[in-house]
């Protein structure tokens, strides 16, 4: 059997009706701009994240965007983040004119490290923008602590998390702004581009939807630059068809999460994910594959791979052979993310040597992430257990053969 890493053909066989229903209701309107069906998202999307405003945009990109632009942040203008995220976290930075400034995270919660994103505040820093990666939400307590004490506004990555929080409160609400991605293989996906951001200041709020629509206050006046940025009555129909099921969806992420952890026995030739807290949402379930020791998981038959070397990362072959062992028995699994942000070319500029954020570099080597999906069932991910498991404890034993020899 094939075990995809994500699908969502199973929700469309359980939703496809009222799917349709709302998609044609769209059409048959002629409203697709604008309209009831966005307004009752943004609504429904604000009570969710406990906010008072959610303004819906394009992705989750923009929302980044939207949010920096709206808080005034601009040239000469630092923006601390982890280099461990999607490329976008950085991108949307360096988009508004500021700088990204790279700290590590720490690894065992693969989130950004906060006594390092204290440390490498400046004069020039503006904004704090810690990322929920793979659906963990960061210790937002700390953040907003460490933003209070130097002054400084708070962006959170919410684009992995949403339905995630800390501390009971959702992610999305701590900060400044929260910006979401409505991508099809995040928690809560629409079917193509979307975003919102969210956040309690109604000024902010007002700014950001002007931003998203040509810095447009009224119909064609424009008092500053913006974009066209707008979340479609499309996409809005199918995301208020989908949000009512969110919680149920994450129930079900966590307690697949939950069986891989107590079931996976992996001789200890990978190291499963933590817990974390409650609130974690578990858009991924990312495991680690170390290099070659102590125990070889391939066995030492596995070939260099050639990221490590055009990147200046680690070696990384344990973890590909695993990729492609479970691929032959039918597993995908994808590597969110192989190469970390700090060392793309499109970033060479900002002068990032090999080994400059280490625990970053090794995760881009060692990170391995297993089918998670809210529907994914108990058959399917018995065989991941069970092919992984064989994987791991032949090559256990053969490196114990190893050493004995
Ligand atoms: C997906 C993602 C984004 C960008 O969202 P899009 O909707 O694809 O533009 C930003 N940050 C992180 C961490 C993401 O995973």
């Amino acid at each position: 059997m094939q075990v995809p890493p994500f699908s969502l053909t199973e929700q469309l066989d359980a939703l496809g009706e009222q799917l349709d229903a709302a998609v044609l209701q769209v059409l048959r309107s002629g409203q697709y701009i604008g309209g009831g069906v966005i307004a009752a998202f943004e609504q429904a999307f604000a009570k969710a994240v406990g906010t008072p405003h959610a303004v819906g945009c394009n992705s989750g990109t923009d929302a980044l965007i939207l949010a920096l632009r709206g808080l005034g942040i601009g040239p000469g203008d630092e923006v601390i983040t982890c280099s461990f995220s999607f490329f976008a976290t950085a991108e949307a930075i360096s988009a508004v004119g500021a700088t990204p400034v790279f700290v590590d995270v720490e690894e065992s919660s693969y989130l950004i490290n906060l006594e390092q994103l204290e440390a490498a505040i400046t004069p020039a820093t503006k904004v704090l923008l810690p990322v929920h990666l793979f659906g963990r939400p960061v210790d937002m307590e700390q953040v907003c602590a460490i933003a209070e004490r130097h002054r400084l506004k708070v962006v959170e990555d919410c684009a992995q998390a949403s339905g995630a929080s800390w501390a009971g409160r959702p992610v999305g609400s701590w900060g400044d702004v929260g910006c979401f991605s409505f991508f099809p293989t995040k928690n809560l996906g629409g079917a193509g581009d979307g975003g919102a951001v969210t956040c309690r200041d109604d000024a902010l709020a007002q700014r950001m939807r002007e931003l998203a629509v040509h810095g447009m206050p009224r119909r064609y006046l424009h008092t500053e630059l913006g974009y066209n940025s707008r979340l479609d009555a499309i996409q809005a129909a199918v995301l208020n068809v989908k949000l009512p099921h969110l919680e149920r969806w994450i129930e079900l992420r966590r307690s697949i999460a939950a069986r891989y952890r107590s079931q996976l026995d992996t001789a200890n030739t990978i190291h499963l994910p933590e817990a974390g807290p409650d609130g974690h949402s578990w858009n991924q379930f990312v495991v680690r594959v170390p290099a070659c020791s102590p125990a070889p998981a391939c066995n030492q038959s596995c070939t260099p791979s050639s990221d490590s070397a055009s990147f200046g990362l680690p070696e990384a072959c344990c973890r590909d052979w695993l990729k492609q062992q479970l691929q032959e028995a039918g597993v995908t699994t994808i590597i969110y993310y192989p190469i970390p942000i700090h060392r793309q070319p499109a970033y060479a500029h900002l002068g990032y040597a090999p080994g400059s954020l280490p625990v970053t570099e090794r995760l881009c080597a060692e990170v391995l992430s297993l089918p998670i999906f809210p529907e994914l069932s108990s058959v399917q991910q018995q065989q991941v257990i069970e092919v992984l498991q064989n994987l791991c404890g032949a090559a256990a034993s053969r490196a114990t053969a190893a050493v004995a020899a």
